[in-house]
This record gives C-alpha cells, sequence and structure tokens, in this order.
C-alpha cells in the first residue's frame, strides 16, 4: 500500500498509469466510452466475460439440457461451489460461506439463528446510523418478539458496561458494518469480536463493502458470522444474491429460521419433517437463482484472479490522489478517515445531490447519500489514475462556474 502512495509523490496520472500492475484489468471490463466510473462501490462494472458466459448457460444448459442440468451442470453445487470461492477472499474456510438470497435475508437468517445459539440473552447490539436494511431486519427480528434491537456509537464501551452493570450479558450478538457504506470509516474487527466474545456475544460482520475491497481475515479475528453483497466490488451484477458466513463451529447447532427445502438434509425425500442439511448449507432456504450465480462466480473469479491486496493498494492510491485533487474545491469537505478506510470517499457539500447529478451529465458517475454527501468509489480493477484525476478537474471545474445550478440537476428521482 505504502509503495504505491510514496512512489506517487512527483508522479503524473500518466506515470502512475503507466506504473500500475492492475492497469491490464481495466480491458476485462465493459466501461462506456466516455464514462468514468466512480460507484463500484454500488454497483461493480460488468466484467466482459460475462455476458458470453451467461448467453452460454442461457442456450446451452437451460435452453438444451433443461431440467438435467441441476446434475449435469451442477447447478445444484452452485451456492456452495461459488461460496468457497468467496472464501479466500474474506478469510474463512471454503466450508463456511454460501451463496444465498439478498444481504437483507442473510441478516434475518443469521440474527435469528445468533439469538437461539444465545439462549436466555434478546439484544441485539449495533450502531446508530448503520447501513438501513441492518437496522431494519433487526428491527422486524424485534417486532415479532424475537429480539430487542440496541444502538450504541461505542460498541466495546457498550458490551462492557452492559445495561445496569450487567457486563452486557444480555447482548445475544453484535451486529456491525466492516466498512461504513457512507464515511468508509473501517471498523477494527478483531478487536471488536473479541469484546463481543469478552461479553458472552456472538459477533455478524456485514461485509458488503469490504469484499473484494479490502484484505479480510474473519478466522483470524474470530468472527462468528458475517453477510456480504454480491453486486458491488465482486461485480456480479443488478441483484446479484449475496453470501453467508458461519463459522464452522457453530454449524451444527444452528437453526435457520427460513427452513425451506434447499436447505434440507434430503431436499429431494420429499418428507413432510424439516431436518437442516449438515453444515453451512442449511442456510439456504429456497431454489438459487443459476443465471444470477453464474454472473456471480464470474466476477468472483476475476477478483480472486487480480488478488484483493494489489486491489487495495491500488485504490488507496487512487483515492488518495483524488483527495489532493480536490481539496481545493470550496465548500467540500471530506466526511472520510485520511487514516485506514474502505475503497470509497465521501465528501459534504451543501448542493451536494446537484453536484452529483451535473458530474453525471458529464459522464462523471458517483453517487449522492442524504443528505448532503457526494460519495465516489475508486474500484481499482477498472479506474485508471487518468480518470481519478479528470474527475476530480470536472468536479472543481463544476463547483468553481455553478453548472450544477440548473433545474435538471436539482430534481430527485428515485434511486440516488
Ligand atoms: C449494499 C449493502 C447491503 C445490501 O443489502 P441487500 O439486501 O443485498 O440489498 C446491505 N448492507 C450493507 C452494509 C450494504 O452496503
Amino acid at each position: 500500500m505504502s509503495a504505491i502512495t510514496a512512489s506517487a509523490r512527483g508522479m503524473t496520472p500518466a506515470d502512475l498509469d503507466a506504473a500500475d500492475e492492475l492497469a491490464f484489468a481495466r480491458e476485462r471490463f465493459a466501461i462506456p466510452e466516455g464514462v468514468i466510473y466512480l460507484d463500484g462501490n454500488s454497483l461493480g462494472a460488468l466484467p466482459r466475460a460475462t455476458a458470453a458466459r451467461l448467453a452460454a448457460v442461457i442456450a446451452s444448459e437451460w435452453g438444451e439440457d433443461l431440467i438435467t442440468s441441476w446434475n449435469r451442470h451442477d447447478w445444484i453445487g452452485a451456492p456452495a461451489r461459488v461460496g468457497a470461492k468467496i472464501a479466500p477472499l474474506i478469510g474463512a474456510a471454503a466450508d463456511e460461506v454460501i451463496v444465498a438470497d439478498s444481504v437483507s435475508v442473510n441478516l434475518f437468517k443469521l440474527l435469528a439463528g445468533a439469538l437461539q445459539l444465545r439462549p436466555g440473552r434478546r439484544v441485539i447490539l449495533s450502531e446508530p446510523s448503520s447501513f438501513p436494511t441492518d437496522l431494519y431486519m433487526a428491527q422486524g427480528l424485534a417486532s415479532m418478539g424475537a429480539a430487542e434491537l440496541r444502538l450504541a456509537s461505542d460498541i466495546p464501551a457498550a458490551l462492557a458496561a452492559g445495561r445496569d452493570g450487567r457486563q452486557g450479558k444480555d447482548v445475544a450478538v453484535v451486529l456491525l458494518s466492516h466498512v461504513h457504506y457512507k464515511s468508509a470509516a473501517v471498523h477494527d474487527m478483531a478487536a471488536i469480536t473479541a469484546a463481543a466474545h469478552a461479553a458472552g456475544a456472538l459477533m455478524l460482520w456485514d461485509l458488503s463493502h469490504s469484499v473484494g475491497a479490502l484484505p479480510l481475515d474473519l478466522a483470524g479475528a474470530g468472527a462468528d458470522m458475517a453477510v456480504g453483497c454480491g453486486y458491488k466490488y465482486l461485480n456480479g451484477g443488478p441483484g446479484a444474491p449475496a453470501f453467508a458466513y458461519l463459522a464452522r463451529r457453530h454449524q451444527a447447532a444452528f437453526a435457520s429460521p427460513l427452513s425451506g427445502w434447499m436447505g434440507h438434509a434430503a431436499p429431494f425425500a420429499f418428507t413432510d419433517a424439516y431436518a437442516p442439511a449438515p453444515g453451512i448449507t442449511r442456510l439456504l432456504c429456497g431454489t438459487p437463482p443459476i443465471l444470477s450465480l453464474a454472473a456471480l462466480e464470474i466476477g468472483v473469479d476475476l477478483i480472486a484472479e487480480l488478488g484483493v491486496d494489489r486491489l487495495a493498494a491500488k485504490s488507496r492510491a487512487l483515492s488518495d490522489l483524488f483527495i489532493a485533487a480536490v481539496a481545493d474545491i470550496p465548500g467540500l469537505a471530506l466526511a472520510s478517515p485520511t487514516g485506514v478506510r474502505g475503497s470509497h470517499l465521501a465528501f459534504r457539500h451543501p448542493n451536494a445531490h446537484a453536484i452529483c447529478q451535473a458530474l453525471i451529465a458529464r459522464g462523471v458517475i458517483g453517487d449522492f447519500r442524504d443528505p448532503d454527501i457526494l460519495r465516489f468509489g475508486f474500484a481499482p480493477a477498472y479506474l485508471r489514475f487518468a480518470d481519478v484525476a479528470a474527475a476530480a478537474a470536472m468536479l472543481a471545474e463544476i463547483v468553481a462556474t455553478g453548472a450544477w445550478d440548473r433545474p435538471e440537476f436539482h430534481a430527485r428521482q428515485a434511486v440516488t
């Protein structure tokens, strides 16, 4: 990480691109002409191999081999197979990860399972301003009478003090995003996991903004559970299925509240009584989305080939360049850490929404997060240093000229 950052001093963006050992990877993605894509943290770009692979799965596996493909092309094994490929990206063993459902649904399954694994405790401890779905899913469990959601800004302190001085003894599970979706602030995974364990709680990490962007070591941290997103840095496509991690030591006792037939020990025995599959497969619920899994597998293979360590180092260098290039823009304030952080940056600006729209109109795609955050992602697999410098110059120009202040840039769309 430091090697690139240090060498960045005194080098032009073109020099940095020429020296970039990941420069070749851009050709592996379909990036439209004239677009600088700074939103790979929200929807990863399209790998070139995906269209052909999907066409083949559709025409040959679905079209010709029809239902026999569940066996012939191992469709039935796809959730575990792709999960096993994600495992090394997050510091897990192959049999501890499975692809299934959305992050939201996996949160529901794991939180409910965590509560069952900690009988007598009913608190889900999380932090304010977490990604909304994390809090909403916990609130859903609470509304069923299954849990109580408690929010604390200082998680280790909340665990240590506990309510009523009971040393956090009512906390069943701690739920946190490793990288914050707005600020890109990073939690110390090992330290917080240890604090959760010291209080007798389980630890569930949301890796949606981490996987494929930062090196991760769930096993080293002793994490119990995790979820992560398939359509961000893993480039699995819009609505790609998510993944769930459950440490092997918990698998035999884990009970999914969504006890669907694909998580059954013998789905094709068609028995009336539910019996969970051994191992991670019990986290499956219904029939896996094979086309989406095929697209996700391409993205995961590509990120694994490029290597998360190299990707993280380049992303850091890209975002450091951007911070330096926009430092003098009036009214723009960095809202991300200058130290350890994820792969995106947040900036505050009073006119953030209109500026974001004006940038998009010029082909620089970032996003806006209420109320005043401009968010730019530096997905390193397909971004050039020259792109980042050009985007910064465009941002400076739009702010300097007031080009953002047009009616069409103020109109809010459904998705920001
Ligand atoms: C993107 C994201 C999700 C996505 O949840 P889905 O249910 O898959 O839409 C969840 N959590 C975090 C932190 C995210 O960034």
